[in-house]
């Protein structure tokens, strides 16, 4: 393997301690190692997922690293790969999402579930068991390393930052869709909780498989875009206080993609499914909070309640024909990554401010090199 291309120092937007949460300042750091499954990229563009301001506001834990650098829908170009990788090559566009490296051995490894995988690691703050337990960095940074399972080629006619947030919103809100309504969801109503960027991508690709889609949102504010993104009825659940009685018996299936449990009264939700069906929440709130439920709730529809992280490479690939097929895309910010842009766009996300997600560019003009 050549690795002349691969700076030993990288560039990225990093924060230090949750006070500092939309501070990020730009730093150098050393890199990961390359392992022989890995990929390196030259970052052109992320997308700004919620899960970047819970890390950054210590919702669901602390800093691993005092120079933390989130971010993980990242689009760029191949630059170096190890000498196991086969299925990507030097010169390639493509796209990482929320994790980076798996054990490649498991069974949920082995069975297309690699998301899964108990020693997996996320693309940002997480120790990698694979490289001397490297607390990895996000997008928001010059260049990135993946094992190739987890580093995904972008179809020649999207451009990458429409790419973006296919690679961690899209992917989790389709593998529950798949996994729960199959490729064919005609004649099917499903339920969308939470418009941004999650959601939104949620009621495209459900119209994309062919179900009834119904948006869940907290006011009527973005009803008028629900419905131009694909949602057949929209519920504007803090207006309309009677909305659970008059939709009794009518979903097959419901993803919860919510950032936070404000006003989201699962017993609601589990009234309006019908017999035998699930609520799933991909959505996380901060690790202090939590779904209130009588069991007596599940028990008079005979619902099921779970949740789903990201999806597998599999997924991913199908997605992406998926959303070539519909004309699925994201509905995009384009903010040049600067520490102020940066700053911006992490406080704007945090107040609901985006419709529906922002996507840094111009990388090669924000990193020395
Ligand atoms: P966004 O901020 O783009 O959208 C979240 C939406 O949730 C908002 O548009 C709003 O919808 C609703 N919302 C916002 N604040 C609250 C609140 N306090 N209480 C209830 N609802 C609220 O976030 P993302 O789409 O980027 O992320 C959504 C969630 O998904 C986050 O928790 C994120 O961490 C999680 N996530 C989970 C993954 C997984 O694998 N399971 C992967 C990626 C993200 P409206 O105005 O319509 O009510
Ligand atoms: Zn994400």
């Amino acid at each position: 393997m050549t690795t002349d291309s691969v700076p030993a120092k990288f560039q990225g937007f990093a924060s230090s301690n949750k006070n500092t949460w939309n501070k990020p300042k730009l730093v150098s750091y050393d890199r990961k190692q390359i392992n022989p499954h890995d990929v390196v990229l030259e970052n052109e563009v992320c997308g700004l997922c919620y899960s970047d301001i819970h890390t950054l506001q210590s919702n669901w834990g602390e800093y691993n690293r005092d120079d933390l650098v989130v971010g993980h829908e990242i689009v760029g170009k191949v630059i170096a790969v190890g000498d196991k990788v086969t299925e990507l090559k030097v010169g390639q566009r493509v796209g990482i999402g929320a994790a980076s490296s798996a054990c490649r051995e498991c069974n949920r490894c082995k069975s297309d579930n690699e998301q899964y995988c108990a020693k997996a690691a996320s693309t940002y703050n997480a120790p990698d068991v694979r490289s001397n337990n490297y607390v990895t960095q996000g997008g928001y940074s010059s260049h990135s390393i993946a094992d190739e399972q987890f580093v995904f080629p972008i179809p020649d006619d999207l451009p990458s930052a429409y790419a973006a947030p296919l690679m961690c919103a899209g992917i989790t809100v389709f593998s529950p869709l798949l996994r729960n309504l199959g490729s064919d969801a005609k004649g099917k109503t499903v339920g969308i909780i939470g418009i941004g960027g999650l959601g939104h991508l949620a009621l495209q690709l459900a119209k994309a498989l062919g179900a009834k889609v119904v948006a869940f949102s907290r006011t009527s504010s973005k009803k008028d875009q629900a419905l131009k993104l694909g949602a057949d009825e929209f519920i504007a659940t803090n207006e309309e206080k009677d909305w659970s009685s008059k939709y009794h018996d009518t979903f097959d299936f419901i993803l919860n993609c919510a950032s936070g449990v404000d006003g989201l009264n699962l017993q609601d939700y589990l009234s309006v499914l019908k017999v035998d069906k699930k609520f799933i929440s991909v959505g996380l709130p901060p690790a202090t909070q939590q779904f209130g439920v009588s069991p007596f709730t599940f028990l008079k529809h005979g619902a099921s309640f779970g949740s789903s992280l990201l999806g597998s490479k599999v997924e991913v690939l199908e997605m992406l024909k998926l959303a070539a097929k519909h004309n699925v895309k994201p509905w995009i910010e384009e903010v040049p990554l600067s520490e102020e842009n940066c700053s911006k766009a992490l406080n704007r996300c945090h107040d609901g401010d985006v419709r529906y997600r922002f996507v840094f560019t111009e990388f090669d003009k924000a990193f020395a090199k």
